[in-house]
């Protein structure tokens, strides 16, 4: 009987997986093992563009492409994952319940935005998470025009300056024109904990952050945090109220809930450690990518972040590795040691980063030129041609 390698999720992580994972079959003229991803959609949902407008329009159809490399597609959520009995429980497209057994499984479910229990956060905040959360938010600025002119109706308010805060504050002046009209006296303001302007992300990139921030009109309330939220504004740790209605959270993401199914070690983001062949400790036959797995990216004690940047190369690396084990032949250790950021930083341009400490190498319209081709090309799947596709699956291709 064939074996059957699943990957749960159709993300960077577990498109990325199997694609790897069929190239070295394919290599080895191994045609004997079935890949099947299980996901909600035979999409790739680019979740870096989820501060951008038109979010309905960023997802790649991915189903043409599994097609074209023989990977299987299963439309559904899995919802449990028995590890002695080797099968994962699901919900069909048809809302039924179903269950698929695995010979090696993959996790690659990705992480979702962990809203706090501040009062009003889950009634009347915003986010840019997931692309439903992103088409909400769209509407409901396009619906801030049918609203009587007022300065709640013309604030943001962004919960968080870390770097989806900024990238969302920094987008919002704009899209804000263009629904409200050049004359509205719109205000967007982050509320952060940090002391100075963009100061979680690293002195040097924080001089662009603070420089593109006054050019776009974006205000910083620093040392303080947002406790409670509703349906006309905020109120401060300090007892301060802002009107607006628009609040947008952006503060705690975790791994995915089906980490929480694995008997192993999590950290404290809720991702499975992993060892440098992206295999589940203690665990023989669960592999973790992505978002979900806490992976060294190097032997200098860095790890890689929930990023798209590291959960590609993590897939390309767990689907080579998981598929090197039933093949028997030597896998290729993990790892990622270049790091980069790209903040895009809405009209002013972006800053282009290189090094855990982020030495700026580039701003404004040169760096916003790179986000835009990383955005618009680099993390898009590959044509759906099976040559092309299993060969940009190499795990040995730099991501950064
Ligand atoms: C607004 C925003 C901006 C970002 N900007 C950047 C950036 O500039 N650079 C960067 O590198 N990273 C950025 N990121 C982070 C990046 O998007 C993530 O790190 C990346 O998407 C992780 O890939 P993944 O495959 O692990 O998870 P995901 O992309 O989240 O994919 C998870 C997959 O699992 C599926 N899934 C989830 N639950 C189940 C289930 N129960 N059953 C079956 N399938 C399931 C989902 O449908 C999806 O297909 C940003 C994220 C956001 C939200």
């Amino acid at each position: 009987m064939k074996q059957h390698i699943l990957v749960i999720g159709a993300g960077f992580g577990g498109m990325w997986t199997a694609l790897s994972a069929t190239r070295l079959f394919d290599i080895h003229g191994h045609n004997d093992v079935e890949v099947t991803v299980l996901a909600p959609q035979a999409e790739l949902r680019v979740r870096p563009r989820f501060y951008e407008p038109n979010a309905h329009q960023l997802a790649a159809p991915i189903g043409e492409l599994f097609d074209a490399v023989g990977v299987k597609f299963i439309k559904g959520a899995a919802e449990s994952i028995d590890v002695a009995q080797k099968r994962v429980g699901y919900v069909d497209a048809s809302g039924n319940q179903q269950v698929c057994s695995y010979d090696k499984l993959v996790l690659a479910t990705g992480s979702r935005l962990a809203l706090p229990n501040t009062p009003g956060v889950v009634e009347h905040a915003f986010d840019v998470d997931q692309i439903e959360q992103a088409v909400r938010l769209e509407n409901h600025l396009k619906s801030l025009v049918n609203l009587p002119e007022s300065k709640a109706r013309n604030t943001v308010v962004v919960a968080g300056g870390g770097f989806t805060g900024i990238e969302t504050a920094t987008e919002m002046p704009g899209r804000l024109r263009a629904i409200l009209g050049d004359r509205a006296g719109i205000e967007v303001i982050i509320v952060d904990r940090g002391e100075k302007v963009g100061g979680s992300m690293g002195d040097e990139i924080a001089k662009s952050i603070a420089e593109a921030s006054i050019e776009t009109g974006v205000k910083w309330r620093l040392k303080s945090s947002v406790v409670a939220v509703d349906d006309s504004g905020v109120t401060l740790a300090d007892g301060q109220r802002i009107d607006a209605k628009t609040v947008i959270w952006t503060t705690g993401v975790r791994a995915s809930s089906l980490t929480e199914q694995i008997p192993a070690e999590r950290d404290h983001l809720g991702r499975l450690h992993v060892d440098a062949h992206l295999k589940v400790i203690g665990q023989e036959d669960i592999f973790a990518t992505g978002d979900v797995a806490c992976a060294a990216s190097d032997d200098i004690g860095n790890f890689a972040l929930m990023t798209c940047q590291h959960a590609i190369s993590l897939g390309r690396h767990a689907g080579n590795n998981v598929a090197a084990q039933i093949l028997g032949v030597d896998p290729t250790p993990y790892s990622q040691p270049k790091y980069v950021t790209c903040l895009d930083l809405g009209a002013w341009g972006a800053v282009y980063t290189e090094g855990w400490d982020r030495q700026v190498k580039l701003i404004k319209a040169e760096a916003k030129a790179l986000k835009t081709q990383i955005n618009t090309t680099w993390i898009y799947p590959p044509a759906a041609d099976r040559v092309t596709a299993l060969a940009s699956a190499d795990p040995m291709i730099p991501v950064a």
